[in-house]
């Protein structure tokens, strides 16, 4: 069959990602472009409004950009880039200005912001709306780009690939990044969106795993769409996990707050009812969170358990309603009495600290083609992120990346026709039982083998597996059409190579990266890179 071409090349940047990085560049860039910002599902689905805590700045009088700078990267290991911590720190404060300007109520003590102070943080430090933080974010930045005249909102759009000059009619073998093709939900047809530049904002990829705390739509799809175009990809071996999310096999991100533990929850193991943290650390249940996720794992991997118990039933039953009313009624629902019995946990994955290699600018390896946000690995984190960084970059790198566009947007040149996307040669799917296997199969092996604690025996299956099933769903993937969970499914297949990769390179237990056959740290830091 002969491609149609397109030639609507209506918007002048597309975004890929209505969170807080992607709505952040939106309006950096709306006074002078035309922005049209894609979300796969809903706009509000993403991580930034199930942020609960807050985000971190330097406020409190006392506190220095040193200090936040210092804790950042202690947290991080060293593997940090300390010239991106110095600059996401220093602009922390004038990012949390705009927020409060586009009318996030931050809670207030006086005339001061309140702060709440955090694991990892030598200071009171984070900015907070209740424990909803991340929602007041998301609705603030959507009301302001719902009411600015240049940015187009577009839900229900599944981005698939990264547009470069292989897909250009004629020809062109360029890797100057024109768009995307997505896949409209409501039609059921691939779209050709292009673009002068683009930029992904996408999340992270946590569910990787089977249990994860990020929405259903954390599939790493930018990660795996900016791998496939020829972007390095970094230190995908650092995976935080919370160390108590609740076991239930339909509801897999119930997150059970560190507040149990300091109320006196035990952590137990379910068939004998021994406490097992006091084997691990003298801080028992109060040491720090990757200390108790790494215990807890050590457990179920050495007893072969689905997970342990957290019971606090023996605290009387009005305090534990008073403390935890939430937690309390929700598992009710799920005929669990935590007055009366323990709850079954499981640590859960809870942020991607790798992602596309970006610099200050957020600039990727290919022209036209930016990243912000977890989908990035912008050099913040290192090996383990600190709490309340993470959006933070988001509004830092968002910002950034729209003021590179603007300063070199002559040098950058409007995409050439380019050709439609191909079905000729695919048909509707008849065994969608495929999709759905290989999606559990792929976060049970991952949880299993690639977790938090990782032998090279353990990884070395998980790569054998990720080949097998590469080969099933690039077959698939050849011979049917596009659905949301078949674009899914081949994302997640890259992401869970790509992070298995490189915990296999990394020759050393770092940050959130353990490994019993290599338990030392070496001498010098450095980030896993891969290149495509
Ligand atoms: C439970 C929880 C609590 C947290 N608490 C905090 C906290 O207190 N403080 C903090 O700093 N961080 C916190 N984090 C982390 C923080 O929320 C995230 O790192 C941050 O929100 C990521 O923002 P983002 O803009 O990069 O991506 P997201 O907000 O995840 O948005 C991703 C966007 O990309 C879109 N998208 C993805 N794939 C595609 C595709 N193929 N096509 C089209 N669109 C696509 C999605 O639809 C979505 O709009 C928490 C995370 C979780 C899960």
């Amino acid at each position: 069959m002969r491609f149609r071409v397109n030639v609507n090349a209506n918007s002048d940047i597309i975004i890929i990602g209505s969170g807080a990085a992607g709505l952040t560049a939106a309006l950096n860039l709306a006074p002078h472009y035309k922005v049209l910002v894609l979300a796969k599902g809903g706009l509000s689905e993403g991580s930034t409004a199930w942020a609960q805590g807050g985000i971190a700045a330097v406020l409190e009088p006392g506190d220095s950009f040193e200090n936040h700078i210092e804790d950042t990267m202690v947290a991080g290991a060293g593997l940090n880039n300390r010239a991106t911590v110095e600059m996401v720190v220093e602009n922390a404060p004038k990012a949390i200005a705009r927020l409060v300007e586009l009318g996030v109520p931050f809670n207030n003590e006086g005339n001061h912001l309140h702060l709440t102070r955090e694991g990892g943080h030598s200071h009171r430090r984070i900015a907070h709306v209740d424990d909803a933080t991340g929602w007041a974010v998301q609705q603030a930045l959507e009301k302001a780009a719902q009411a600015h005249p240049n940015i187009t909102l577009v839900p229900d759009m599944v981005a698939i690939d990264l547009i470069t000059g292989r897909h250009a009619d004629p020809y062109s073998g360029e890797s100057h990044v024109w768009g995307v093709y997505a896949l409209n939900r409501k039609t059921k047809h691939v779209e050709t969106l292009t673009a002068r530049a683009t930029i992904l904002a996408t999340g992270g990829a946590g569910r990787t795993y089977l249990f994860s705390t990020a929405p259903r739509g954390a599939t790493g799809d930018g990660i795996a769409m900016a791998w496939r175009a020829g972007c390095r990809v970094a230190n995908m071996e650092m995976n935080q996990f919370h160390p108590t999310c609740l076991y239930n096999l339909e509801v897999k991100n119930f997150l059970i707050t560190e507040a149990v533990r300091g109320e006196g929850g035990i952590l137990k193991i379910p068939t004998t009812g021994h406490r097992f943290m006091p084997d691990f650390d003298e801080r028992a249940e109060l040491a720090p969170r990757d200390v108790v996720a790494r215990a807890i794992d050590h457990e179920i991997k050495r007893l072969g358990l689905d997970y342990v118990h957290l019971d606090i039933s023996h605290k009387p039953p009005e305090f534990i309603k008073e403390h935890f009313p939430n937690i309390y009624m929700r598992l009710l629902d799920l005929d669990i009495d935590i007055t009366k019995e323990p709850i079954p946990i499981v640590p859960a994955q809870h942020y991607t600290c790798g992602g596309v290699v970006i610099d200050l600018d957020g600039r990727t390896d290919l022209p036209g083609l930016y990243a912000a946000g977890e989908v990035s690995q912008s050099g913040l984190h290192g090996a383990n992120r600190l709490a309340s960084n993470s959006l933070l970059e988001c509004f830092v790198f968002g910002e950034a990346a729209a003021q590179h566009i603007h300063a070199n947007w002559e040098r950058l040149p409007p995409p050439p026709p380019i050709h439609a996307w191909d079905e000729s040669r695919v048909t509707d799917s008849d065994e969608e039982v495929i999709v759905k296997h290989n999606w559990s199969e792929i976060r049970r092996f991952m949880w299993d083998y690639v977790g938090i604690v990782r032998t090279t025996k353990r990884l070395e299956r998980a790569a054998h597996r990720v080949h097998l099933l590469r080969r099933e769903v690039e077959e698939y993937y050849g011979n049917f059409r596009v659905t949301p969970d078949l674009i899914e499914l081949r994302n997640l297949i890259e992401v869970a190579d790509l992070i298995v990769r490189s915990a296999l390179a990394r020759k050393e237990s770092r940050g959130l990266h353990y490994t019993r056959d290599y338990p030392e740290l070496l001498a010098e830091a450095r980030d896993t890179v891969l290149v495509p």
